[in-house]
């Protein structure tokens, strides 16, 4: 029995030796193989890093790269120098690689990864980028001419800065505004911040925050004085009941008007449409109620005019005062038969009391001077007349100052 048990533990032992010397040899061979026939190299994404992108003190990128067969060594040159080498030896790797720049000139470079495998045939595969060092700081100080502005008014502030494609923004009364390019390419920004005809007098603070496009930040601050404006009370208004009754029939109610300026304003360019001063959208022959008159009507209450009211012969045309999109084209109870358009930048006209519209869809761009539609009285009016606004984010400011100065 035992003899017989130690021949089969013999065999069996045999055979097993045989079938993983076999598998080894197996194994082995495959091994080898794949050394000596792998022909792909290894592939590789550069997470943080495009094409002509600028950077500051380092380039931080992350590298995926994966592989059929192990990858060596991830290497990175600035200008032909070998800045980075990450060591990696698996098929699937995910590395941080951090390039400090700032032994290098401000300006273009050309940056060039490469991943190769650890197989006979040492498998490569590079990737070239041309990217820009900025390692100047960002200054900036405001340069506005005038830091004192009146209730109802239009406060443009100027940021002259030293680098170009800044963005940046500052906040005013809790709101946030953003600052452009005075022209494209300039090292200058601006925003254009109203003034409401209720604002709080006295001084404020404000603070501009800018970032270039390599990371620098920079903070310029100035003191701006609101003053009072003495605006003029109305000697009276009205509007018969009849033709109340008919407006509020005829027109949607204001509060639709005000969510369409709300939506609109969202949408707003984002770049300035216009162009020199704004005309006055009629041949004015006077004005009939000035811009921020103290009223009080069976409607509304008491409140501010927050537009001009401009009168000529009735049905007169009505000329768009900027360059600009039509963005309401609609009855109204209060303001009749409506026009806005939007001028970018968060401003926008607004032409009320049309007695008709001209040919003109919302979402078209029309010229300065295009004509909108011709003087009426529809919605709350007493007579014909054009009631016009300009709003800045949706703060009516006098309209009247923008077709003096260029914005
Ligand atoms: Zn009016």
């Amino acid at each position: 029995m035992i003899k017989i048990t130690m021949a089969t533990f013999h065999r069996v032992r045999s055979f097993f030796i045989a079938v993983i010397s076999l598998a080894l040899i197996g194994w082995c061979s495959l091994r080898l193989y794949a050394y000596f026939t792998h022909k792909t190299p290894p592939v590789f994404v550069l997470d943080g890093l495009q094409e002509g992108q600028t950077f500051g003190k380092t380039v931080n990128v992350e590298v995926r790269a994966n592989n059929n067969y192990k990858i060596g060594c991830i290497t990175a040159f600035i200008d032909d120098k070998k800045v980075a080498e990450e060591w990696v030896k698996t098929k699937q790797v995910k590395a941080p690689l951090i390039l400090p720049t700032t032994t290098l000139a401000d300006g273009e470079h050309t940056i060039v990864f490469t991943a190769q495998d650890t197989s006979y045939h040492a498998n490569s595969r590079s990737q070239t980028f041309h990217i820009w060092i900025d390692n100047t700081p960002l200054n900036a100080a405001f340069t506005t001419s005038d830091y004192t502005v009146f209730q109802g008014k239009t406060l443009h502030l100027i940021v002259a800065t030293n680098k170009r494609n800044c963005t940046g923004n500052l906040v005013f009364n809790t709101r946030t505004y953003q600052l452009t390019p005075t022209i494209d390419g300039s090292t200058s920004f601006e925003c254009f911040i109203p003034i409401d005809c209720e604002a709080q007098i006295g001084e404020q603070t404000i603070t501009a925050e800018l970032q270039d496009l390599a990371g620098h930040k920079a903070k310029a601050s100035c003191h701006v004085s609101i003053k009072a404006f003495d605006f003029p009370k109305q000697r009276g208004f009205s509007v018969s009941e009849e033709k109340v009754a008919q407006e509020k029939e005829a027109g949607m109610s204001m509060n639709m008007l005000n969510e369409a300026l709300e939506k609109w304003l969202t949408e707003s360019s984002p770049k300035k449409l216009w162009n020199g001063p704004f005309l006055y959208p009629i041949d004015v022959q006077r004005t009939t109620t000035p811009f921020g008159e103290i009223r009080t009507t069976s409607v509304s209450g008491r409140y501010l005019h927050k537009g001009l009211d401009l009168a000529n012969r009735p049905r007169s045309i009505v000329w768009a005062a900027q360059h600009g999109k039509v963005i309401i084209k609609d009855r109204f109870f209060t303001t009749g038969n409506t026009v806005v358009l939007d001028h970018g930048l968060g401003v926008q006209t607004l032409y009320a009391h049309l007695e008709n519209f001209a040919d003109i869809e919302v979402g078209q761009t029309i010229k300065k001077g295009s004509p909108l539609g011709k003087v009426g009285m529809t919605g709350y009016a007493n007579g014909y007349h054009l009631h016009w606004e300009l709003r800045i984010n949706n703060t009516p400011v006098d309209p009247s100052e923008w077709t003096t100065k260029v914005f």
